[in-house]
């Protein structure tokens, strides 16, 4: 059934350019390679249930996420397909993750230590630090020790090894070699190759198919966005967006010449002006610092006037619209097209901060 809408704002999610950006990708990887679909943060803003069942639906086998409770919220939604955290889990969630059989990292000695305690089923991924700095195991003797520890631990199956590479959204470079061969390394202590070996973020699986191994994560550029402005140039398929914003004109008025607009009253109408309301603001992520972002109205960018406020933001118009006029903030509206990597540049970040950012009060409706 259609969500009920109050207030006109809402994020349209495309599940169909979702699925379509994993088969795109499916067509580049070896037939036994797996697609694991990063859904943490929820699906980074777009709907972790949402997108996690529409990859599942095009033969997506594993789900990615950061944390314990983003698992078990996929499980509690009725999801049964296999669930790696990626992150760091604390010991006290090896129960329920053994319960509800989902796959944790192993990212060192002393974590491996600290779930000893329990001994019912457990899968693990271990993780490599290959040169990220952030979790996972660097030393050589550290993952010679857990892997003998792990072998005294029948209760303990490891069905995967991991890295994850830190600069594969740039041009070849020696990091990225480095990780490459630390992992290698790392990989060559294993007295059994694990089921799957996975190494490949968006970035890496788009620019480096020889790496794509037994699996890819694959996150950002499946809500169609290029992982760097960089490689947004040397895409081998065209990505299609996932994520739209609109909103909805809900006053409109004419302002005298001199009239201030807003806090602070810091815009100022230079002529007689029209000005109109929009319910969006920055407690919806239409961060303050946007206050220089146009919006499209009628297919034509029109500029934010004055600050932005907790829910609500003004714009000017060249001419009146009527109530109910369609505003997108990101998105296309007939020939022009506002896009998250505008909005990142805008607030000098990154695109994928942008589609976190969007607060639980939007709505998300999919299509
Ligand atoms: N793997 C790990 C360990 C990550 O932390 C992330 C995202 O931050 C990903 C994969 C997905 O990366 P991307 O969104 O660049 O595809």
């Amino acid at each position: 059934m259609p969500q009920m809408l109050y207030r006109p704002t809402f994020m349209q999610v495309n599940l169909q350019a979702i699925q379509s950006n994993i088969q795109q990708m499916q067509q580049m990887l070896p037939v036994n390679t797996e697609l694991i679909a990063v859904v943490k943060a929820n699906a980074y803003g777009h709907g972790d249930i949402e997108v996690a069942k529409a990859a599942l639906q095009v033969g997506v086998t594993i789900l990615a996420v950061a944390t314990p409770e983003e698992a078990i919220r996929l499980r509690e939604a009725g999801v049964s397909a296999d669930i790696l955290v990626i992150g760091a889990s604390p010991a006290s969630f090896v129960p329920v993750a053994s319960e509800q059989k989902i796959t944790l990292t192993a990212y060192s000695l002393e974590w491996l230590q600290s779930i000893n305690q329990f001994d019912q089923p457990l899968k693990i991924h271990i993780k490599i630090d290959s040169g990220m700095g952030r979790i996972g195991f660097v030393d050589e003797d550290e993952l010679k020790h857990a892997l003998a520890f792990i072998k005294t631990k029948e209760w303990l199956e490891v069905t995967g090894v991991f890295t994850h590479f830190a600069t594969a959204d740039e041009a070849l470079n020696k990091h990225y070699e480095e990780q490459v061969e630390n992992f290698q390394c790392m990989l060559s202590l294993f007295h059994e190759k694990p089921r799957i070996v996975h190494t490949s973020n968006s970035a890496a699986a788009l620019q480096y198919p020889e790496q794509n191994l037994d699996a890819i994560r694959f996150g950002i550029s499946m809500y169609g966005v290029a992982p760097s402005p960089w490689l947004s140039d040397y895409l081998p398929f065209p990505l299609e967006k996932a994520l739209s914003l609109h909103t909805e004109v809900v006053h409109v008025k004419k302002v005298k010449k001199g009239t201030s607009i807003g806090y602070g009253a810091v815009y100022t109408a230079e002529e007689d002006e029209w000005i109109a309301t929009l319910p969006i603001g920055y407690a919806d992520g239409l961060l303050r610092k946007l206050h220089k972002q146009t919006v499209l109205v009628k297919g034509k960018r029109v500029p934010i006037v004055g600050k932005i406020c907790m829910d609500q933001c003004m714009i000017r118009l060249e001419e009146p619209v009527p109530i109910g006029e369609k505003v997108v903030l990101i998105g296309k509206q007939e020939a022009e097209e506002i896009t998250v990597e505008e909005w990142a540049k805008t607030l000098e970040t990154i695109p994928y901060e942008i589609c976190c950012m969007f607060s639980n009060r939007i709505p998300r409706l999919y299509s």
